[in-house]
């Protein structure tokens, strides 16, 4: 059925063909699987229990002749009905002139639309003849221009009907009866026509359990893939490194980066490559661990390469290295897309004869110029900036490199282990000491003159401001007048008239890199006092000197999104500030922001941001490399994803997975796959 064009179902030609592959729906396989986002609820009620406008379903009966009306094109009919043998109500359908013959005395209807108590109305959207019943849900479908829901719902209906049956079960019998799971078939049949809301759950849970199931198991299997095939030399840290390396910081290293050392060394003294994820809230100080981590391996006698989004962070990265390794004789070198020809080759003799033993750069490490004599790390910041293929193009300069990926992106912990079954996971929950608050407020567009005002002292002060925008220029989103927030080309300009005698600079996304660069070079030095901006200011940033941040339309970003903007002052030693410019303090917006105000912990705020609006918008899914599930919810799921991974790990292990034919579709499954989806 993967293979059954949906041409073959009646009624679909080449038009409807086309319309459906918008949707990504090709065969009949998909068809059936496309399930509807929600259902409309049709089951009659009674109608003294409604008494504030709202969508119905009732049963009524037709008096007296109805009346039709035109304005211009337009027509509506009106009919007095009976409901429920007691309401005298108003009907009215528009547009719909031509049921006014079928509407006579005495009719019996079942209709749907939106009843209004007060003014007995009721302005009918759907119409059934004859009390006959009629289904209790009825699926909406996403739809798209030319194909409608119901449309939609009519293909899906006959696509059912003749192939329905011929679904076939995925699940390994045993899980089915263990978990007293439906059918695959009989749980599709239910997603699109329940028959009411036991039918959808147990449809849900059982479609869900087998999503989770499935992507486990393609995660259980690569792990246990790469615990058989993949062994290498240990690599040989002498006893004394680690007090070595700490002993040359400035501080002692909090409980958290020392949990986080301890593990990293455990695997890169190992046979196994390292693959860690090493998750750690802005300035949590993710870099000493990942310097350690680079000396470690310069003990052992291997090479590191350490490769950042930007070159402002990478030029942070080897500044900080620098100043950190050198003096503990780790050779260590930058490599960006502005070094200079001449330096570029001699670095790269170098890295090649094995007289650097960390490099530190961007994308321009990937290049296949660069060679190493013995890479033996890998490791990448703000690793959510990379893609799977570039990882591995650097991993691949080596044999069996050890990877380490710095993110500070805080997916929540339930989450990260339910997800990452095969990934080891070090957290740093726990901040250097001496860090001030950031002080965090809410304030409406009213409040502007206070804020400029403020702003005004921070800047007199000798102090930086960052102003945040969320979008470039007007009209790049639908609505964006309706929330009050300006553009950041509005917003510089308005800043350069509010802060006269002071220099504002401009930083967004559609700006050519080496410009980007050179204005964020600027604020970092001092030279640009004011910088307006959209969310590209980096994060890992490090402008001591920045103190107050000011965020307009902040109600439309992410939690997460905010936390990290804001995680770019209060770096320094001075009280910092920030400012959410917003008018939505009413109902889940407002209380997105007070989460804000109320914590810094960017966990417990990504795990709020996840409860408020569920994962795919948490974080923009594609950005925070979350996987699609089509029916699993990774917010209420979570219990059937930890079930599924369980399981998955069991069947992995059991060496009848490997041997007896009936495993051979799910085997077939993990046939093609290289990576796991997740790293
Ligand atoms: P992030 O996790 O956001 O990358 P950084 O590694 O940039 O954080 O660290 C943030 C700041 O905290 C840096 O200025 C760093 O020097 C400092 N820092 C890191 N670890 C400690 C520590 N244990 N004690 C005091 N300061 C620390
Ligand atoms: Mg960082």
């Amino acid at each position: 059925m993967e293979q059954v064009p949906v041409t073959l179902v009646p009624g679909v030609g080449h038009v409807k063909q086309g319309l459906l592959a918008e949707l990504d729906i090709y065969t009949v396989d998909d068809l059936l699987h496309y399930f509807p986002v929600r259902f409309e609820d049709r089951r009659p009620r009674p109608l003294e229990t409604v008494t504030e406008p709202a969508q119905v379903t009732v049963l009524a009966t037709v008096e007296g002749a109805p009346e039709l009306r035109w304005r211009g094109r337009k027509s509506v009919l009106r009919a007095r009905v009976r409901v429920d043998h007691r309401h005298l109500v108003t009907a009215m359908w528009f547009n719909q002139h031509y049921l006014r013959g079928r509407l006579g005395d005495g009719r019996v209807l079942r209709v749907t639309g939106r009843y209004d108590p007060d003014r007995r109305t009721l302005v009918v959207s759907h119409t059934e003849f004859g009390g006959a019943e009629g289904a209790a849900f009825v699926p909406v479908y996403r739809s798209t221009k030319g194909l409608s829901t119901s449309q939609i719902q009519q293909i899906i209906d006959k696509a059912l009907a003749r192939y329905g049956h011929a679904l076939s079960e995925r699940l390994p019998r045993e899980l089915v009866d263990k978990y007293r799971l439906w059918s695959h078939r009989r749980a599709v049949a239910a997603m699109h026509r329940p028959l009411g809301d036991e039918d959808r759950r147990q449809a849900h849970r059982r479609l869900a359990f087998e999503e989770f199931f499935l992507f486990q198991l393609q995660l259980q299997a690569l792990r246990a893939r790469r615990a058989h095939s993949e062994q290498r030399p240990k690599l040989a840290v002498p006893e004394d490194a680690f007090e070595t390396f700490t002993a040359s910081l400035p501080f002692p290293l909090t409980n958290a980066q020392l949990r986080a050392c301890r593990e990293t060394t455990s695997d890169l003294v190992g046979d196994r490559p390292m693959v860690r994820l090493l998750q750690g809230d802005v300035g949590s100080g993710k870099t000493w661990v990942a310097l350690w981590a680079a000396y470690a391996v310069t003990r052992a006698g291997g090479q590191t390469a350490f490769m950042a989004p930007t070159e402002i962070l990478a030029e942070q990265h080897h500044r900080e290295a620098h100043r950190r390794l050198q003096t503990l004789g780790v050779r260590v070198e930058l490599l960006t897309g502005r070094t200079p020809a001449k330096e570029r080759a001699a670095i790269l003799g170098r890295l090649a004869a094995g007289s650097v033993d960390l490099v530190i750069g961007t994308h321009a490490l990937l290049t296949a110029d660069v060679r190493f004599a013995r890479l033996e790390l890998v490791m990448t910041d703000e690793q959510h900036r990379f893609g799977v293929s570039q990882r591995n193009a650097l991993r691949d300069k080596g044999r069996w490199a050890h990877v380490l990926m710095l993110s500070a992106t805080p997916i929540p912990r339930t989450l990260a282990l339910a997800l990452y079954g095969d990934l080891d996971v070090s957290v740093l929950d726990e901040r250097p000491p001496g860090r001030k608050p950031i002080r965090t407020v809410i304030c409406g567009y009213s409040e502007e003159p206070k804020v400029i005002l403020r702003a005004r002292q921070v800047l007199a002060a000798g102090r930086q401001v960052y102003v945040v925008a969320p979008l470039i220029e007007e009209g790049e989103g639908e609505g964006d007048r309706a929330t009050g927030a300006p553009s950041a080309v509005e917003l510089e300009a308005r800043m350069r008239d509010a802060f006269a005698g002071f220099s504002v600079g401009l930083l967004h996304g559609r700006m050519p890199g080496q410009e980007k660069d050179a204005v964020m070079r600027s604020f970092a030095a001092g030279e640009i006092a004011v910088l307006v901006s959209t969310t590209v200011i980096e994060v890992g940033i490090d402008v001591l000197n920045a103190t107050l941040m000011v965020i307009y339309g902040a109600e439309r970003f992410g939690l997460a999104q905010l936390h990290q903007l804001r995680g770019r002052v209060g770096r320094g030693a001075y009280e910092s500030c920030c400012v959410l410019m917003s008018d939505a303090r009413q109902g889940v917006s407002g209380e997105r922001l007070r989460t804000l105000t109320a914590s810094e912990d960017g966990f417990y705020i990504a795990e709020r941001d996840l409860e408020l609006r569920g994962p795919g918008e948490f974080l923009g899914v594609r950005q925070s490399g979350l996987p699609e599930f089509s029916v699993g919810d990774l917010t209420t799921d979570l219990r059937v994803m930890e079930v599924a991974r369980d399981e998955a790990a069991r069947l992995v292990a059991d060496p009848d997975f490997w041997l007896l034919p009936k495993y051979a579709a799910l085997r077939q499954l993990l046939e093609d796959i290289e990576t796991p989806p997740s790293v």
